[in-house]
């Protein structure tokens, strides 16, 4: 399938990882830079594509330049179940392996692509978990950029930490302080990304194929091009925009959502998603259920769709959890329309699983966060949140969900320790209480005023359209979000 209009100027080609967190944030730089007067062309897969249908066709009718090209995904040949197409749509975390194999062999099809493309492409922005595009970019002399789903900060942390690692420096057990940062950030073995802390379901010859890519682009990593746009989540303005992002808002009317949190009073509710990816197991879902029905606070727990959720829906009917909390609680199920209930002024407090989008998107609605990292580089993040940028309360999780044990029926964080971390970020002190949501406020308005016309973003993106016109003299980089 071809959608949309192509025209002879700059022509970016974004490449996506498979996954409604790698693409949302594709999806609104292409918006970004079509508003700039760029061509874009979004490569993707049918099933990935209907889920921007609504979003793109919107764009595309108010005249901007964006088409999606599809490639067919091979899930049976890789594994796969049928219609699997997306990372957040795994049976589970364990089928990972099948999906980077699957995003392998696309790889024939990309080439095919970018041969016949027209206009010929000025540059890819792709993903930086494919790979394979840089032998493609090579052969088809195409500049290529990296586009990084991850913080600075993070990025800073692992470069630290890979060299520790090599030099056999990261303790097996006990805090340790990440060296040569700015600020004391400790951590442990177990709270690291599966780079440094492999569970038995290690997937390190996908990472080493990933980072030798990473590499060849960046040079040397610190000294890569690197364009800091966003937070790209402001571009979405409109309450359309805001409730079909990254996919059907599984809440079909937004108005009673909305008329819902109308009700309550600014800054009281609290608004629970631990992502797109995540699972957890029933005893975990428990915790945190009852420990948000135990803070008094109303609130949002969104639960995440799938047949590996019939047993939390089970507990749920059972305990009479929903049913009990109906006055002040309200579950959604599926895909929640989450920058639209963030930017709602009842939000008070954000409980997340801190992977880089839901952070950002935090910060940029200016809401303190109850930090619950999960798995991957979450638990950076959460450090940058409670420690650098002193807006968060975390709830004490200890330590990373292997690949393939995020069902695993253990209790990391149990439901006084949600409440506690609840409680502190709603009420707390009265001081503590106010300088974190007034710092959560102006970073919200730092973020803002990035994207604003002749805000640093908006700089940053001329300075990256730039680059792309001069196409043949650009080196290599990588794009940020935030
Ligand atoms: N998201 C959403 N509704 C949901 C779940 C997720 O809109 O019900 C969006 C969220 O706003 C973010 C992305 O999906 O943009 C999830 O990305 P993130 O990096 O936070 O977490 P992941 O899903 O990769 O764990």
């Amino acid at each position: 399938m071809v959608s949309g209009p192509v025209s002879e100027e700059l022509n970016f080609v974004l490449i996506p990882l498979l996954a409604a967190s790698h693409i949302i944030p594709m999806v609104d730089m292409a918006k970004l830079l079509a508003q700039r007067g760029v061509t874009v062309t979004l490569v993707m897969t049918p099933l990935n594509a209907i889920r921007f249908t609504a979003v793109i066709d919107r764009v595309i009718g108010s005249g901007l330049l964006i088409r999606v090209l599809e490639l067919q995904f091979p899930a049976k040949e890789a594994g796969l179940p049928e219609g699997c197409e997306s990372a957040d749509v795994l049976p589970a975390l364990a089928f990972r392996r099948n999906f980077f194999a699957a995003v392998d062999m696309l790889q024939d099809q990309a080439e095919n692509l970018l041969e016949e493309m027209k206009p010929k492409p000025s540059c890819i922005i792709c993903d930086t978990h494919i790979a394979w595009i840089a032998e493609t970019a090579d052969k088809f002399q195409i500049p290529r950029i990296i586009f990084d789903g991850m913080s600075c900060f993070t990025q800073l942390c692992m470069h630290n930490l890979y060299i520790m690692k090599d030099q056999n420096k990261i303790p097996e057990s006990g805090i340790f302080v990440i060296p040569d940062l700015p600020d004391r950030i400790e951590v442990t073995k177990a709270q690291l990304p599966g780079a440094f802390n492999p569970g038995t379901l290690c997937i390190q010859d996908i990472r080493d194929k990933i980072r030798a890519a990473e590499e060849r682009a960046y040079g040397v990593v610190n000294y890569g091009r690197v364009w800091c746009i966003g937070p790209l989540s402001i571009c979405n303005n409109d309450n359309l925009d805001k409730s079909q992002r990254g996919n059907k808002a599984s809440f079909h009317k937004e108005d009673s959502l909305i008329k819902w949190l109308d009700s309550w009073q600014p800054e009281s509710v609290v608004y629970a998603c631990l992502g797109s990816l995540g699972c957890i197991a029933v005893v975990q879902f428990v915790e945190l259920a009852l420990g948000l029905e135990d803070s008094g606070y109303p609130f949002i727990l969104v639960i995440k769709a799938g047949e590996g959720q019939a047993p939390i829906e089970d507990w749920i009917s059972k305990n009479g959890f929903e049913k009990r909390t109906k006055e002040r609680g309200l579950l959604i199920r599926g895909w929640a329309p989450k920058v639209l209930i963030l930017s709602h002024p009842a939000i008070g407090g954000f409980l997340t699983h801190c992977d880089w989008n839901s952070t950002l998107e935090g910060i940029a609605a200016g809401v303190p966060v109850i930090t619950w990292p999960l798995f991957s580089e979450q638990f950076l993040n959460e450090r940058y949140l409670v420690h650098v940028l002193k807006m968060g309360v975390s709830v004490g999780s200890q330590g990373v969900m292997h690949l393939g044990e995020e069902k695993k029926p253990e209790v990391q964080v149990n439901k006084e320790e949600v409440t506690k971390a609840i409680k502190k970020v709603m009420m707390g002190k009265e001081k503590e209480i106010n300088d974190r949501r007034k710092r959560a406020k102006e970073l919200g308005q730092i973020a803002e005023k990035a994207v604003e016309i002749d805000g640093s973003s908006h700089l940053t993106l001329t300075l990256l359209i730039r680059s792309g016109k001069r196409a043949d003299r650009v080196g290599y980089g990588s794009v940020e979000n935030g």
